[in-house]
């Protein structure tokens, strides 16, 4: 049964509510790009799926970056001469300049000033802030919060460590019948901020679950990383699988109510572009299609020249464009249950085409073969041909072997399902076959290894 079908009978309301709630407990969670946050996130992904978690220690060089100290904290405040906590780092985790160093001190408000970051133009809003390579301490608080600090003396607290010690990701690897893989990576490093971070994470940890198990042509990657260092750190440790990354998509911002928005790998035309552009259009009126450009999530270490993976990236509201991007109204409010669950749907649809996507030889090229004396043709004559008829003709006119399921999708304007269903109906009255390799049978690879065993 084909992949969406099979999500769409499970029930999307139930699947969003899922989701949701899966998302609301990792809210909370003061996540960082290493540290007991990450950990705990892993742990918690690990509960629903199979999670294969990496440690890789401070100091180790990824290509031109080294892997950085470890970040934990307990707690933060600014704590006002009465002993009352005006910033509470419990309350709200981005109150802390995340990665900031310890620091425990008394001073005035001229001296605390320059720590401080506020929104002027949201004033009731407080910004996500990091600095994870420059070492400095700082907090982040409403604008309303800054304006109502008088001047005095302020006791400021922050109880944190950044000391060597590790980075953390989690893979989780489902194997198919395919060695080719399909990668698909998200981000895990942000603290609460629901839409950035944990709407990808959330999808991706569902449709591992969905995939798990299941008869699969591609074998699949999911990577829960710290995003820039955390890609960058896989990659240096795994050029060869990186290899085998036949698509991939990085998930990010999935969960808010904006039309979908897929940027297009550095390639521009590769196959995940394809049936992402196909299936956006088809699924989605408003959705568009964006370039590729260097800068976003880490669409831009896996599109770097050295390895020019075609990995695109899914969202829905494109990141940096909307006035919750990086502060505290990027929260539970901002995404919702049938967002979520509609963009897992999107993420299955475009597996679903990629699963299904071959190449087929027609085995009667010369001239149409007689479709009625099959019964796929219609019984009496008329002026017109329905789809199913017409997709017939299409599948049966561009399998030369050169042209895919795909390709006549463009060139017909035929959705997927019916010049699939079209491929597999000839496929049975012996009128196609499927070009070697394109998926259609058990791989070598899986051969090789029962040999082996
Ligand atoms: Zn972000």
């Amino acid at each position: 049964m084909p992949l969406l079908k099979e999500l769409d009978e499970k029930g999307l309301g139930v699947v969003g509510r899922d989701l949701y709630r899966f998302a609301s407990e990792l809210y909370p969670i003061c996540r960082s790009i290493t540290g007991n946050g990450i950990r705990s996130t892993l742990n918690r992904i690990q509960l629903q799926i199979p999670l294969e978690i990496s440690e890789v220690p401070t100091g180790t060089p990824v290509f031109d970056w080294v892997v950085p100290k470890e970040w934990n904290i307990r707690d933060a405040y600014i704590k006002a001469a009465n002993g009352e906590r005006l910033v509470d780092f419990r309350k709200c985790n981005l109150h802390v300049l995340n990665y900031s160093v310890p620091v425990h001190a008394t001073m005035p408000l001229s001296k605390l000033r320059p720590h401080l970051f506020t929104i002027p133009d949201k004033p009731d809003w407080i910004p996500y802030r990091t600095s994870y390579y420059r070492e400095d301490w700082g907090f982040c608080l409403s604008h309303n919060q800054m304006l109502a600090l008088a001047e005095g003396e302020y006791e400021v607290c922050i109880d944190s460590t950044l000391e060597d010690g590790h980075l953390t990701y989690g893979e989780s690897y489902l194997p198919g019948r395919s060695r080719d893989e399909v990668l698909i990576s998200c981000h895990a490093c942000h603290p609460s901020l629901a839409n950035d971070n944990l709407s990808g994470l959330s999808v991706a940890t569902f449709l591992a679950q969905f995939l798990s198990g299941r008869d699969l042509r591609y074998s699949y990657r999911f990577l829960f990383i710290p995003g820039t260092i955390g890609a960058i750190a896989w990659l240096a440790r795994n050029r060869e699988t990186a290899g085998r990354i036949g698509h991939g998509l990085v998930l990010t911002c999935i969960g808010d109510d904006g039309p979908f928005h897929y940027k297009k790998s550095r390639r521009g035309n590769a196959e995940i572009d394809r049936a992402a552009a196909y299936v956006l259009a088809e699924h989605s009126e408003s959705s568009q299609i964006v370039e590729f450009t260097p800068y976003g999530y880490d669409e831009r270490q896996y599109c770097s020249p050295g390895f020019n993976l075609p990995v695109g990236c899914l969202m829905r509201s494109v990141w940096g464009t909307f006035p919750e991007y990086h502060t505290s109204a990027d929260n539970l409010e901002f995404i919702r249950p049938p967002q979520l669950a509609g963009s897992l749907r999107m993420c299955v649809a475009i597996l679903d085409v990629l699963e299904n996507n071959r190449r087929y030889r027609n085995l009667s090229p010369y001239c149409e073969p007689q479709l009625g004396r099959r019964n796929l043709y219609r019984t009496t004559g008329g002026n017109t041909i329905g789809t199913d008829i017409n997709a017939r003709l299409w599948v049966l006119n561009l399998s030369d072997g050169e042209h895919s399921l795909l390709d006549i999708v463009e060139r017909s304007g035929i959705p997927f399902a019916t010049i699939r269903e079209a491929a597999d109906l000839l496929s049975q009255n012996g009128l196609l076959s499927v070009i070697p390799g394109d998926g259609g049978g058990r791989e070598a690879w899986h051969e090789e290894k029962e040999k082996c065993v």
